[in-house]
């Protein structure tokens, strides 16, 4: 088939060209985003293959539409940035890749949390610099913390075996409790609330819908314990930046470990370090000394890229065959 990769880095192109080997798709790179700016490319295309900053929404689908494409593969597992609907009702197919390494993601979700504890960002600058003094370091025992996991599907559940190890107590809240999950690893449904009040680290692997956009706003820190460490390796969307600044003003919030921004899409994946950044919520996030800010990187191991780009040649190739494909988004919603 032939496809017109959008958002491509070197490694995209690395690691698709040698899986296609044995897939044999025509595949074209392109480093611009998906968007109305950029959707003439996919001219003479049957099949877009894009990313999460990617728009796809319901006027790039409709451009998209016209110009005869009939498939969308997902490079993710998140589909919040495509309009499933308009989707639907041109009849084009919508595919992804549910699941790659949960490890890859939980892996640097404790990664953040134990950086941000032990201040690990702060002391490798402080010893490159001579500095050997301990004052402002100091962390606490992961042993007996209680952590709040909300959502406890592929990526929650590995984090909670994680944190399980490190000696932790692990609350949870998710939409669909599963009590098998929750005895199999030790740890226990309660409501958002309640999660809120008793962990001393929350951290979120729930999707971005609109039930989750904002989902840690100001009122939902209000409630949260004095101190409390925040991380995000999910979606920006589901904390309000502005709500996390002034928690952090306050003290309210002791540590912020975040790989997703809401308004990542201008920033993440480029090297901006010549230009001025006009993102003046994400810069005042960065002046604070107990936040760690990664660019969407959770994902990133060999094992996950991997995957990655088996899944999508295989949908691909399963679509040119069959007209479907097991990793559907819109009938996995039916
Ligand atoms: P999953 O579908 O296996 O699990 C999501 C869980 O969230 C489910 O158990 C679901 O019931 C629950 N949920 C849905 N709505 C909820 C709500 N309103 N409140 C509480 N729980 C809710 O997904 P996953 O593979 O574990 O991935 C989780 C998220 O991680 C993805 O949606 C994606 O946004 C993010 N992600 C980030 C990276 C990264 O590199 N940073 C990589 C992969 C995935």
């Amino acid at each position: 088939m032939k496809v017109a990769v959008f958002s491509t880095k070197p490694y995209d192109r690395t690691f698709f060209t040698a899986a296609n080997q044995s897939s044999h798709h025509e595949l074209v790179f392109f480093q611009p985003h998906l968007s109305m700016e950029t959707v003439s490319l996919a001219a003479g295309f049957e099949a877009v293959c894009v990313f999460v900053n990617d728009t796809v929404s319901a006027e790039v689908l409709g451009a998209l539409k016209n110009l005869g494409v009939r498939l969308v593969a997902l490079r993710c597992a998140g589909f919040n940035n495509v309009d499933l609907e308009t989707a639907r009702t041109l009849g084009i197919t919508v595919v992804r890749v549910p699941a790659y390494s949960p490890y890859a993601v939980a892996e640097h979700t404790v990664g953040l949390m134990m950086a941000l504890n032990r201040k690990l960002h702060r002391a490798y600058n402080r010893i490159r610099e001579g500095n050997f003094a301990l004052d402002g370091l100091m962390g606490f025992d992961m042993h007996g913390k209680t952590v709040g996991i909300i959502g406890t599907g592929k990526i929650g559940r590995v984090t909670a075996g994680i944190l399980k190890g490190f000696g932790c107590r692990v609350l949870a809240y998710d939409l669909y409790p599963n009590p098998d999950y929750a005895s199999e690893l030790g740890f226990s449904y309660v409501s958002f609330d309640d999660l809120l009040k008793a962990s001393d680290i929350v951290s979120l692997h729930c999707p971005l819908t609109p039930q989750t956009r904002h989902l840690i706003d100001a009122a939902a820190i209000a409630k949260m314990k004095d101190g409390v460490m925040l991380i995000n390796t999910s979606r920006g969307a589901i904390m309000d930046a502005r709500a996390l600044i002034q928690g952090l003003k306050s003290g309210k919030i002791g540590h912020l470990g975040l790989d997703v921004y809401e308004e990542e899409a201008d920033l993440f994946f480029e090297d901006l370090s010549c230009q001025i950044i006009q993102d003046d919520i994400f810069m005042r996030l960065l002046t604070f000394p107990n936040v760690l800010i990664t660019g969407h990187q959770a994902f990133f191991t060999q094992e996950a890229v991997n995957n990655i780009v088996d899944v999508t040649l295989a949908n691909i190739t399963e679509f040119e065959r069959d007209q479907q494909c097991q990793n559907d988004v819109l009938k996995s919603l039916v």
